[in-house]
């Protein structure tokens, strides 16, 4: 068959993962944590289908869960969504931003799109018969950050959709409200959709606000947000999260999601709904993860890496300019194969081919393997 998405290959992460295990390396390369999720979130799950809630929920996801997430999303960013009309639960945030594209992108129709880009973005618009328009962030010194001028002159009437993504995969920036300003400033006036990816929502570090686009009406009116709480909660295998949108864009949402994966399973979603009503889990995130990164750079503040910010996310992006001048992706394996750390190669994240001489480390890993992999490090 003529192949509908001609350039997409086997991902970055499961190359690594598998070249990492091959070799036996530290695998501090796919985002994912090496430690087990809150037990009292097991039994949750457990208890629901002890329960017997095994049954097909609700299309848009069950009512407990969405109003557990509307309660969230109120408490911390002040915008009420309607539970009943305004979130869906998704198999994860890729169905989330899968089907916010499918469902509001038109053949032909521009979507902007920011690299370095989290992968699942481009091949979903090129499903939707869209066109991505990529405009790159700019790197230096403070590491990476957006151009909003360029985006504004990537602006054309075609243009139906602008991604963002804070806190941003690879680059652990995070949007300040000038940058929130810039998006608004760019949009108003316009029918222009915002996808906000905002997975890493509660992984913001240095006590900054996390800039949910729920937090401004103006642009919270024209957004999908997604969430996944694999990130959350330390379960990426369960593959659930939820898009936050207006009510005229869920409906259209729903069209799609009820037609690509109708629904989510029952016993997890109860299980979310039931561990929600502690905020202290995502609430203690911050300090959880930041400890770690302060561990993890401080560690390689003994080799000639280069340290980028990492303001949120659980990823350090660094320099490696010092140590070789491999391309990214081939410095990427000889870490792995020859010093055994696995990283990924930032211009994996670019559709045009581009080298930064930077590398992401993920530091969602216990103590010990951080440790370990400085241990491995240490020697450049
Ligand atoms: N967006 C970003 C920026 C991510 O890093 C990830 C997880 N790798 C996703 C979306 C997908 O999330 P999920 O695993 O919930 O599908
Ligand atoms: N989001 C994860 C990362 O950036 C990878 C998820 C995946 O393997 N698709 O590393």
């Amino acid at each position: 068959i003529v192949s509908k998405l001609p350039n997409v290959g086997t991902t970055i992460f499961t190359v690594m993962s598998a070249l990492a295990s091959e070799r036996g390396a530290v695998n501090l390369g796919q985002g994912f944590p090496d430690f087990n999720c809150d037990p009292a979130l097991v039994q949750a799950v457990t208890g629901a289908m002890q329960d017997g809630l095994n049954q097909y929920p609700p299309m848009a996801g069950v009512q407990v869960l969405r109003e557990a997430i509307a309660q969230k999303v109120k408490a911390l960013y002040g915008y009420a969504y309607d539970p009943v009309s305004e979130i869906t639960v998704t198999a994860g945030a890729t169905q989330g931003v899968l089907t916010s594209v499918l469902c509001a992108v038109h053949a032909g129709d521009e979507v902007i799109v920011l690299e370095p880009a989290y992968d699942c973005y481009v091949p979903a618009i090129e499903l939707a018969g869209g066109i991505p328009v990529f405009v790159q962030m700019t790197v230096d010194a403070n590491g990476f950050s957006v151009p909003w001028d360029k985006v504004a002159a990537a602006v054309t009437p075609r243009t139906r959709m602008i991604m963002v993504n804070t806190p941003h995969n690879p680059t652990g920036t995070v949007l300040k409200a000038a940058d929130i300003q810039a998006l608004a400033d760019i949009v108003r006036g316009t029918d222009i959709l915002i996808l906000s990816d905002e997975v890493y929502e509660h992984m913001v570090f240095d006590q900054q606000p996390h800039e949910s686009l729920s937090r401004h009406p103006e642009l919270a009116q024209r957004s999908f947000i997604n969430s996944s709480f694999g990130k959350t909660y330390h379960v990426t295998g369960w593959k659930v999260g939820y898009v936050a949108a207006p009510a005229a864009l869920i409906a259209e949402f729903r069209k799609v999601h009820q037609f690509n994966v109708f629904t989510v399973n029952t016993p997890v979603q109860y299980g979310l709904a039931a561990y929600m009503k502690n905020p202290a889990p995502y609430l203690d995130l911050p300090a959880f993860y930041q400890r770690k990164r302060d561990l993890f750079r401080d560690g390689l503040k003994n080799t000639r890496f280069k340290l980028l910010p990492s303001e949120g996310t659980y990823f350090q992006c660094v320099e490696y300019g010092a140590i070789s001048d491999l391309p990214e992706a081939e410095f990427s394996k000889w870490l792995t194969t020859e010093i055994g750390v696995a990283a990924i190669p930032v211009s994996a994240f670019y559709n045009t081919p581009k080298e930064s001489g930077i590398v992401r480390f993920c530091f969602a890993k216990k103590d010990e393997t951080l440790q370990l992999a400085l241990d491995r490090l240490a020697r450049l």
